[in-house]
Formats: structure tokens, C-alpha cells, sequence
């Protein structure tokens, strides 16, 4: 089984991510960083995540960064509106029997990186805050990431925070810029092919709900708050699954039809 680490900011689209890479890959370790929801929640939500995928499972999880490399401009913002108080629609599940390490993230994705070169590759799935910090504070492992991919950005200015601007590369500009620039091997998953290709229609939605396992009853409580608000703020029937597509892409790369080779900057 390929090795990553996954960085992520827990909420709504992020834990079925997670429990998707759980499956294909053998996860070293989740690294949690500023986002979606109020960080010590996000880091709940991961370690509840890891729990449902299996109750005996662990995958340790570790805190990043709280926010942006530079994000006193506007403030850091976060998005209960679309994914519940809780990030998890609202479920407000009980803690997790299972908590978070105390090394910091950075540490932890340095150290893994160094002990296998080669190795560990990197699903960012949120901000790109302890990615480029970790690129910052030990620039040698640049040679021994063999592939980062991330969900972020957009190709065609078509934004999901603002009109242009896409949310994880939006709260982390400069972060999002460092990995780019790096010369780490990226796959990037635009905004804009989520719109497209990772929509899970009501249909979907009433198949799984139909599955009644506690995976399904999962899926369906974490997205309960986002259906509403997709349907009430942007007009579709249905959620997008960012994260998701892009760790199914990570683990199937066939499930490409179309890619480019492109210079990107922020
Ligand atoms: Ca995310």
C-alpha cells in the first residue's frame, strides 16, 4: 500500500476524504490545519472520523498551524454556514476515545518525510499552512515528497469564498504559493472540476442513506447542513466532494481522463 500523510482542516467534505484515503492508502498520519471550522474542533473531527472508520484503528493525529502564514489582513475565516456549527452538519458527535498527539504537525511531516525518502507522499486537503511550513523550516525535504496533491485553486476564476477565489488558496495565499513554487511533483484539483465532477446528486444521496450501515448513517448526518445550503445558497441538488475527488484521484490516477501540465502561481 502507497504511504501518505494527510493534511486536512476536519469538516463536512474533508472526513469522507479522509475515510477514502483510509481505505487505499497506509496513512501515516493526519496533520490538522486552520480552515473550515474552529481548529480544536477541526482536530476532533478527524480523530471522530478515524473512529468511524474503525473503532480499534489509529492513525495518529497532529495539531498545525490555527491559521494563515499572513491572515491578520482580514481575519481568518471559517464556514459554519456551509458545513454546520460543528463542521460535521450539526451531528455534534461525542468526543473521540482516541486524542490528538503532542508534536506539532510540521515536526511530525519533516520527520516522516526524512526517515522515508521516497516514500510519503502528501493529500492536502485543506490551506497549505503546515505544508509550506514544513517546506520553510527543513527545505531538504523538497527531494524526498515524490508527489504532493492538492485540493485548491481554480482554473477558470470561478470561485467558492469569493467570486475568483477558491477557499483553501484563499485563506493561505502565501502558503499556497511556497508549495507551488517548491518543485515538489503537484497534481492540483481545481474548484472548478469539482463543480463538474464530484457532485453527488440527491439521487446518490437517498442510495446511500438506503445502505443504513453506520458508514452511510455517517455520510448522510455530516452532510446534512450542506445540502440544505447548497440548495438554498447556490441552487444544486446535491453536495460536492472536493477532497474526496481528489484522494480518489491520488489513488487511482486512471480515473483522469484530461490533464495538463501548467505553470501556476498565486
Ligand atoms: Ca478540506
Amino acid at each position: 500500500m502507497r504511504r501518505v500523510i494527510i493534511d486536512t482542516d476536519t469538516a463536512g467534505d474533508d472526513t469522507i476524504a479522509i475515510l477514502t484515503a483510509l481505505h487505499h492508502f497506509k496513512v501515516e498520519g493526519v496533520t490538522i490545519t486552520g480552515g473550515n471550522v474552529d481548529f480544536d474542533q477541526e482536530v476532533e473531527n478527524a480523530l471522530y472520523t478515524i473512529q468511524v472508520f474503525h473503532p480499534d484503528y489509529h492513525v495518529p493525529v497532529f495539531k498545525g498551524y490555527e491559521g494563515p502564514i499572513l491572515g491578520n489582513q482580514d481575519g481568518h475565516v471559517t464556514v459554519e454556514d456551509v458545513h454546520g456549527s460543528d463542521g460535521m452538519g450539526d451531528s455534534l458527535f461525542p468526543k473521540a476515545t482516541q486524542r490528538p498527539e503532542e508534536k506539532h504537525a510540521v515536526d511530525f511531516i519533516i520527520e516522516t518525510v526524512k526517515d522515508n525518502p521516497g516514500e510519503i507522499a502528501l493529500l492536502a486537503i485543506a490551506p497549505l499552512t503546515n505544508i509550506a511550513m514544513a517546506i520553510k523550516k527543513d527545505p531538504t525535504i523538497v527531494k524526498d515528497i515524490p508527489h504532493i496533491y492538492i485540493m485548491g485553486g481554480t482554473n477558470n476564476s470561478l470561485g467558492n469564498i469569493t467570486a475568483a477565489a477558491e477557499y483553501n488558496f484563499y485563506v493561505d495565499p502565501e502558503a499556497a504559493r511556497i508549495v507551488l513554487h517548491s518543485g515538489v511533483p503537484i497534481t492540483m484539483v481545481g474548484w472548478d472540476m469539482c463543480t463538474e465532477y464530484s457532485v453527488m446528486a440527491d439521487e446518490d444521496h437517498a442510495e446511500i442513506a438506503k445502505l443504513n450501515t453506520n458508514l452511510s448513517k455517517f455520510f448522510i448526518d455530516i452532510n446534512r447542513v450542506v445540502l440544505k445550503f447548497n440548495r438554498e445558497v447556490h441552487k444544486i441538488n446535491g453536495t460536492t466532494h472536493p477532497d474526496t475527488l481528489l484522494v480518489a484521484i491520488a489513488a487511482n490516477e486512471e480515473l483522469m481522463t484530461e490533464a495538463g501540465e501548467y505553470y501556476v502561481d498565486v
